[in-house]
């Protein structure tokens, strides 16, 4: 078994490591390039994180995968994942929202007026999208959405409520679910729309996660829609969704930040001493260190499985959630971990100018939590593990 990539794909891998270090050297790296910034790598919501994405697509980097007729290079979505573990291994912004779940979206079921609309701006790295599937009744069950989009002349009227929201309060477009048929089986009443967010009648309230991860709830009163912004078929919203979904598993869970953790966390534990004695000198934490070293091995193990079946032309469903659910737990188990080790000092918040590590630790321990929930909790990757992997019936 090789899993080994070849020889374009080191090559492509080693441009755009020599363009993150050019970026290393820009006065607002910082500000790109968070690392310690937990679980908002996908956002682009500074001047300067505006200004590296349209250094991306500048550069070609932005829909490699799409077909040529629309800009694209027509690489293998390989590309894609490569690039995005590249920018997570240095909390750079990843790609995936735009080029990934509205553009590949749009490119098969989209009308020729949203595909010259919105295509050439997802390339030039011109617009910002915010997704609206959650509400507050419907999350893991989403198909149980709610958000009303009812038939006006000359388009859709939505009144509704939209929960978690991520981007709401700097995207520019909207990308919906709403629910077009109230009669139908949930699946089949569900259609997708796009609009504008700075509208009267759009709400945004922020939401604060335990994780400083900003979310939204979004509130939206008497919204009109053209009939041409809704996109595909009408009440096949669900089936789009799922493909985007999978898309999103694709290309987000990259195992690098898993790896440079390790690394940090290693290096503080030998230059952290106690009763003058490194830490990392005792059995315990050696055995720990040594065990993480296998987790990390492990999870790489099972996003090259991702890799492997997206490449033999399948939809990754059972290896993704299988991902998710172990790469998302390491990185609780590495914050646990490190807190214990460090023991009461670890627990000081960045804010403090004595926390160890500058706080990183602490912070790590409240916000990996979330990727446990966003995108599909781990309950949810279980039910798909035991459903479709082992067979075993729904347990409702
Ligand atoms: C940081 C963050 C960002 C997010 N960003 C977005 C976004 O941009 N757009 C968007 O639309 N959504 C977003 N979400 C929402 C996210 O997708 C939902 O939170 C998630 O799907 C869970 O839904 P819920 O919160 O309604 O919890 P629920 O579905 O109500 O689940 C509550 C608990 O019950 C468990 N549970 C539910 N069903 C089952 C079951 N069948 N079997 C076993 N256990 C079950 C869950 O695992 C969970 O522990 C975001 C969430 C977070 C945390």
């Amino acid at each position: 078994m090789n899993f080994d990539f070849d020889a374009d794909q080191v090559a492509f891998v080693a441009r755009v490591r020599e363009f993150l270090a050019e970026v290393r050297e820009w006065p607002d790296a910082d500000d790109i390039m968070c690392p310690e910034r937990e679980s908002d790598s996908i956002l682009a919501d500074t001047p300067a994180r505006r200004a590296f994405n349209k250094e991306l697509a500048r550069r070609g980097y932005l829909g490699m995968s799409w077909p040529k007729e629309y800009g694209g290079q027509e690489k293998p979505g390989i590309y894609e994942y490569l690039l995005n573990e590249e920018l997570s291994r240095v909390g750079a912004p990843l790609i995936g929202k735009g080029v990934g779940c509205v553009g590949q979206t749009l490119i098969r079921h989209g009308s020729d007026k949203l595909k010259a609309e919105f295509l050439p701006k997802i390339l030039s790295a011109d617009v910002e999208f915010a997704l609206g599937y959650s509400e507050p009744h419907a999350g893991s069950d989403l198909a149980s959405l709610r958000l009303r989009a009812e038939r006006v002349e000359g388009g859709w009227m939505l009144n509704g409520q939209k929960m978690f929201t991520t981007s709401a309060h700097f995207a520019d477009w909207y990308w919906l679910a709403a629910r077009t048929d109230f009669d139908a089986p949930k699946h089949k009443g569900i259609s997708l729309f796009l609009l504008p967010m700075d509208q009267e009648g759009i709400t945004i309230q922020p939401i604060e996660t335990m994780g400083e991860h900003v979310t939204n709830a979004v509130f939206l009163d008497n919204i009109f829609v053209p009939e041409d912004y809704l996109v595909g078929e009408l009440n096949r919203g669900w089936p789009y969704i799922c493909e985007a979904l999978d898309y999103e598993r694709f290309t987000f869970y990259t195992y690098s930040p898993l790896e440079e953790k390790l690394k940090v966390l290693k290096g503080l534990l030998g230059e952290t001493k106690r009763n003058g004695e490194r830490l990392d000198a005792s059995t315990e934490v050696r055995h720990g260190l040594a065990r993480l070293t296998a987790d990390v091995q492990m999870a790489k193990m099972l996003q090259r499985r991702v890799i492997y079946a997206s490449s033999q032309g399948r939809v990754p469903t059972i290896e993704a959630a299988m991902c998710k659910l172990y790469s998302t737990a390491l990185h609780q188990k590495l914050a646990d971990f490190a807190i214990d080790r460090l023991g009461a000092d670890g627990l000081l918040h960045k804010a403090d100018p004595d926390a160890p590590a500058g706080g990183k630790w602490e912070w790590s321990y409240r916000a990996t939590a979330l990727d446990t929930i966003g995108a599909g909790t781990s309950e949810v990757q279980k039910n798909i593990i035991a459903r479709r992997e082992l067979g075993l019936p729904l347990e409702f």
